[in-house]
């Protein structure tokens, strides 16, 4: 546990008054704790260094020798500029330094002076932010630059943290587990706290970081671990006893013989169901990997067991599509499907909910909204969710909590990369789909300059003239949807001017009603509209065979996991199928993303590339990406640290000591405090 004493205000710390304290409120620093866990985000590097090792527009602390003598400059009242040459090495360089004229006096032809400044290697320059007059004499090599925020200013900063240090260090104690730091030979609290503020070499830089690291790993795993464990073996949970035969007749009277990924994340599946703990699991698969056929069988299950049935999903075009293929797939075994909507109102309305709080209904779909109205099941078993990755830890422990403490099911499509899915996904168990049903035909993809619009056109018309239907995705507007909305308007204007007369144009996007949508959505299934342009509403899910090609404009402009969904939506028949990524990327990332999505159809790959292009808060979108934030820890480039803290975690908490052991209290009670044990299976 922190101690009490730095838990205090930091009003507490004598030279901090209350406006400080206001002001470092506002950067969310209460407490003398808080003010000391404020970490540096990058370090001044104040080591000598010389001109070869040095790149173009780096930080460079260098000694040489005045060479000529320096001459000053002014510009309007306050500005002035003095130059000056120095020998390095024996290199010439040219040194300008702005406002400071004072400084002129202080150098002298032939002596040595000490520059600290940023290196300009085209021009042999260094612009100067300090000068020294005499050789290299700096007690520190490195300073710690914290990001701040209105009146407190870095160099306030760090006097406040040097005053707390002083005053409070001592009361810092270790809150890692003695076993860790010996294994890992990890540095102490105190002094690795020391370091990161006060660092006097880069060596241990590394090493109280690295402490940091496995600190904040460990403490999240620690609770994603024991909320795993409580909900695990929360004795409320549902043990489904579902009928095997029924199970394999349904299994057996599909149309086509399910993968071994398949058969094996089914098994997964129904082992948590007969279980009595309550299923927690995401099962994860690439688009048309085959999730919705498990998703049906384990809803089959549950019937079989006697209980009812939910499938969430985040649109009502998803929610009505998963609902007509349930429904083929269920009702010819007597199972009552049926969809409610917000569009559902009214005298139907009240039906369903009656059907199914008296069990009528076996299964009911519709939008994640669902599950906070209104609705009363008989005796719900599963809930399967679908795309949740938009879904942060609270929104799932919300689903969870529902009522009868059902067994629940996440799906998404989006390929997670393993550092991401046991971070962000941490508590739960996992299932990968990562085999594709025989026979799929790859998707090909083609990278155009918008240039060759004409082209791309011809090209639609030639699978247009075959029967065939078309996507096109149009650009995205970070941040606008009514930019996004508007450039819609505009592509379809221009596809309705070209293909006017030979084919149907529908229009979707965000601001339609969703009647509108629906409406437009029908008519591209039933192929009465030919040319779907689109925003990425049509996203996730969405599935009409008969569309072979999608066009995307100013690809650049998405992700690669997004580009990888979207693309998705093609190739779901037996024809071969196209996507053409319209993109003038300017930057070499850009180019590179576009080649890899030409030349992989795999979306776990992609998923890892995209986490390396642009890293984790990106990866899930802006909106809501459920990651925790890490102070010091960085997810991608920390992550064996990651996997062994989750490792540690998973085991102590498997562990009879940790939850006896006066040893571990600390680590119970800060469990505690995180509400992931609500007192339950403690004292
Ligand atoms: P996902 O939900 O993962 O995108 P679906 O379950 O919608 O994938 O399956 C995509 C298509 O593949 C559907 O038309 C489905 O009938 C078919 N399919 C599913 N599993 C198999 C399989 N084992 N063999 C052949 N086709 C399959
Ligand atoms: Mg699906």
């Amino acid at each position: 546990m922190v101690n009490d004493m730095l838990k205090q205000p930091v009003t507490v710390v004598k030279g901090i008054g209350g406006e400080t304290a206001e002001a470092l409120a506002d950067m969310n620093i209460q407490t003398v704790s808080d003010l000391l866990e404020y970490f540096p985000y990058r370090y001044e590097d104040y080591r000598l260094k010389d001109l070869e090792s040095i790149k173009h527009e780096e930080r460079i602390t260098v000694e040489g020798i005045v060479h000529s003598e320096p001459s000053l400059m002014y510009y309007g009242k306050k500005r002035s500029r003095l130059t000056l040459r120095v020998l390095i090495g024996r290199v010439l360089v040219q040194a300008v330094i702005f406002n400071q004229p004072y400084l002129k006096n202080k150098i002298t032809l032939n002596s040595t002076v000490t520059l600290t400044g940023k290196w300009d290697q085209h021009r042999q320059m260094i612009t100067v932010n300090e000068l020294h007059a005499g050789p290299y004499a700096s007690e520190k090599e490195f300073e710690p630059v914290y990001g701040v925020k209105g009146k407190v200013t870095v160099k306030g900063l760090r006097r406040f943290i040097n005053l707390a240090f002083s005053q409070y260090g001592e009361y810092i104690s270790e809150l890692l587990p003695e076993r860790y730091l010996f294994s890992y030979k990890l540095l102490d609290r105190k002094t690795a706290m020391q370091i990161m503020h006060f660092p006097s070499g880069s060596n241990d830089l590394k090493q109280a970081r690295r402490r940091f690291v496995y600190e904040e790993f460990f403490y999240f795993q620690l609770k994603m671990q024991a909320l795993r464990k409580m909900e695990r073996e929360n004795s409320k949970g549902v043990a489904q006893s579902y009928d095997l035969d029924q199970l394999n007749l349904y299994i057996d009277s599909m149309p086509f013989s399910l993968t071994n990924a398949q058969k094996r994340v089914v098994n997964e599946i129904l082992t948590d169901m007969k279980s009595p703990f309550r299923m927690n699991r995401l099962l994860q698969g690439d688009v048309g990997s085959g999730k919705t056929a498990v998703a049906s069988i384990a809803l089959f299950a549950s019937k079989t067991a006697g209980f009812q049935g939910a499938l969430m999903v985040p649109t009502e075009i998803l929610a009505d599509q998963h609902a007509s293929s349930l429904q083929e797939m269920l009702s010819p075994l007597g199972l009552k499907c049926e969809l409610l909507t917000s569009s559902i109102k009214g005298k139907r309305r009240r039906e369903i909910l009656e059907e199914l709080k008296n069990g009528e209904i076996d299964i009911l779909i519709g939008t994640h909204a669902l599950i906070q109205e209104e609705v009363v099941f008989k005796k719900l078993g599963l809930v399967i969710t679908d795309e949740q990755h938009r879904f942060g830890v609270n929104q799932r422990r919300v689903l969870r909590e529902k009522g009868e403490s059902p067994d629940v099911l996440f799906m998404t499509a989006t390929p997670i990369p393993r550092t991401l899915a046991i971070t962000a996904f941490g508590e739960m168990d996992v299932s990968i789909i990562d085999e594709m049903p025989a026979g799929r035909k790859a998707i090909e993809t083609y990278w155009a300059k918008p240039d060759m619009l004409d082209r791309v056109l011809r090209f639609m018309e030639k699978e247009l003239s075959k029967n065939r239907q078309v996507y096109v995705i149009c650009p995205l507007i970070e941040e606008s949807d009514k930019l996004d909305v508007q450039n819609a308007i505009d592509v379809h204007a221009t596809m309705m001017q070209y293909f006017q007369g030979r084919y149907h144009t529908g229009l979707m996007h965000g601001r339609l009603h969703s009647d509108e949508k629906d409406a437009v959505m029908q008519a591209f299934s039933r192929n009465e509209v030919q040319i779907l342009v689109s925003t990425t509403v049509v996203e996730v899910g969405v599935n009409v065979p008969n569309a072979t090609m999608m066009v995307i404009y100013d690809a650049e402009r998405f992700g690669l996991s997004q580009l990888h969904q979207l693309r998705g939506r093609v190739g779901r028949g037996d024809q071969q199928s196209y996507c053409i990524l319209l993109a003038d990327p300017k930057s070499e990332v850009g180019k590179e993303r576009m080649k890899i999505m030409t030349e992989t159809n795999d979306g776990f790959v992609l998923s890892e590339k995209d986490l390396e292009l642009r890293g984790p808060g990106d990866f899930f979108g802006r909106k809501q990406s459920g990651l925790p934030e890490f102070k010091v820890a960085d997810m991608v480039h920390d992550y064996r640290a990651l996997e062994t803290a989750r490792n540690d975690a998973a085991e102590l908490i498997q562990s009879e000591p940790f939850w006896q052991d006066e040893e571990f209290a600390d680590l119970r009670q800060y469990l505690k405090n995180s509400g992931v044990l609500e007192g339950e299976k403690l004292d």
